[in-house]
């Protein structure tokens, strides 16, 4: 085959005209890999017998139900490659940590038996920091991930690998987690979309458990019908994770507005990042859609919140990793790990539970109540993800502080369970990719979805990859 396609439609397109059988796609997937993976680090583990064993399998279906193979499996022939914290049954996964270097999991991820279900060709894990701490991808065990589009910069993180392989067509979907924006920073660092979801909108049962009162785990594809087809397969309630609902949002307002909260737009914020968002609301203007000035005072304490409640919740998860059960007794956990540690159990501890973690619980329900209040007025959001566009290897890795900083656009969603759709919008002139993201309140994912396709229809958004 030629090129490999860039959406969902195209591929499954191809393979029922049968342009390609779907092994053949498997070729073409395991050569790209096998010819950039090394320099670029996407892949910590390449599932190549399992991929063909997928393949073999689409093609008998194809064969069998022709064109309503594609009604049955929404995702048929899509190769997906997961993030390496979701528990994949046989297939290695790390948490990209030495603790589990060798762990085979005995069964999957929910969301993973979806995918699996709805007809994807698994494609592998994907690199990421270790145990999803980070924002660039560098506190992974086994290397950083370099970004597609200019390999001097990092692709975002936590999930770098997930944007990484769709910048580097080395995936047709890829899974994520998003704690503080681990999903949203790779995909609009790699000029891709992604979806964090709502807080118990997709199963988290299987993924290796990072923040249990803000994680969320998401797709990203290259256009936003790709991140929906993913999303429709793998959200709902499965009765293994508790908090998970099948609610439905009932959109209140047919004269769709958006809140442009104006504490985002501050010092600190990259002018062209600023500029993307001006014309974004121009454009979904002319779209006849309203915007209004609104005040969220206390977000700006989001960040700080994050770095209490998170590290707590870190280091009750990460007690269970004790090597006495399983992994790899002799290994430790790396400086980012052991920091979070020491952090969350200095704020549950005695003497300073009230002063910090209470405190934190505090802020956090103000936030919530002050966005809650918000979408009385607007039905969604528009915010940058990150103040800046990708950074340099390197740049932030030996200060932690400012490499925390990445996150300060991301902890809304999480702390109010909120999802959000980050959208890419082009190139800065370094060729370094932009966008933003919209945020809509619990369980309006369809509505970010809807207005997605608005913006990216409007501006003749076309997908691409780096090579
Ligand atoms: N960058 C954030 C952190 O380091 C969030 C990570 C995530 O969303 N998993 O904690």
């Amino acid at each position: 085959m030629s090129k490999i396609p860039l959406t969902i439609r195209e591929t499954q397109e191809k393979l029922l005209k049968k342009e390609f059988s779907a092994t053949e796609l498997v070729d073409s997937y395991l050569s790209q890999i096998k010819k950039h993976n090394n320099e670029y680090n996407i892949y910590l583990t390449v599932s190549d017998d399992k991929a063909y064993e997928d393949a073999k399998r689409i093609d008998k279906t194809i064969s069998e139900l022709g064109n309503k193979s594609v009604r049955e499996f929404p995702l048929l022939g899509v190769g997906v490659g997961y993030k390496d914290i979701f528990l994949t049954k046989d297939i290695r996964t790390t948490a990209s940590s030495k603790v589990l270097e060798s762990y085979i999991p005995a069964y999957s991820a929910t969301s993973v038996r979806r995918m699996e279900r709805a007809g994807v060709i698994c494609l592998g894990k994907l690199n990421c920091d270790a145990w999803a701490h980070g924002s660039s991808g560098e506190n992974s065990d086994f290397g950083p991930t370099l970004n597609p589009w200019n390999k001097e910069y990092t692709p975002g993180g936590s999930s770098s690998g997930s944007g990484g392989a769709l910048a580097a067509n080395m995936a047709l979907i890829t899974t994520g987690t998003d704690t503080c924006g681990s999903i949203r920073l790779p995909a609009n660092y790699c000029n891709v979309v992604s979806l964090k979801t709502t807080y118990g909108a997709v199963s988290r049962y299987g993924v290796i458990a990072m923040a249990s009162s803000l994680d969320t785990v998401g797709p990203l594809g290259r256009t936003v019908e790709d991140a929906e087809t993913a999303f429709y397969v793998i959200k709902g309630e499965d009765g293994l994770d508790g908090t998970v609902k099948n609610s439905k949002y009932e959109s209140k307002s047919s004269r769709f507005r958006i809140g442009i909260p104006k504490e985002f737009f501050v010092e600190g914020l990259d002018v062209d990042i600023k500029k993307t968002i001006d014309e974004a609301v121009k454009v979904l203007g002319k779209e006849g859609i309203e915007f209004a000035e609104i005040s969220l005072p206390s977000t700006k304490y989001g960040i700080s919140v994050y770095y209490i409640i998170q590290p707590a919740e870190v280091s009750s998860n990460l007690g269970r990793f004790d090597g006495i059960r399983y992994g790899n007794y002799r290994e430790v956990f790396g400086d980012e790990a052991k920091r979070r540690i020491m952090l969350g159990t200095y704020v549950l501890s005695a003497g300073y539970y009230d002063a910090y973690y209470l405190k934190a619980m505090k802020v956090r329900s103000k936030i919530v109540s002050e966005v809650d209040e918000a979408f009385q007025k607007v039905d969604a959001l528009i915010a940058p993800v990150a103040p800046t566009p990708p950074f340099k290897i390197g740049e932030k890795a030996s200060d932690p502080l400012k490499m925390y900083l990445t996150d300060v656009y991301a902890a809304t969603a999480n702390l109010c369970g909120i999802p959000s759709i980050a959208l890419p919008s082009g190139f800065n002139k370094n060729g370094l990719p932009l966008g933003f993201q919209l945020m809509g309140p619990r369980f309006s994912e369809q509505n970010l979805l809807n207005l997605g396709k608005i913006y990216h229809k409007a501006i003749g958004y076309k997908p691409s990859v780096a090579f």
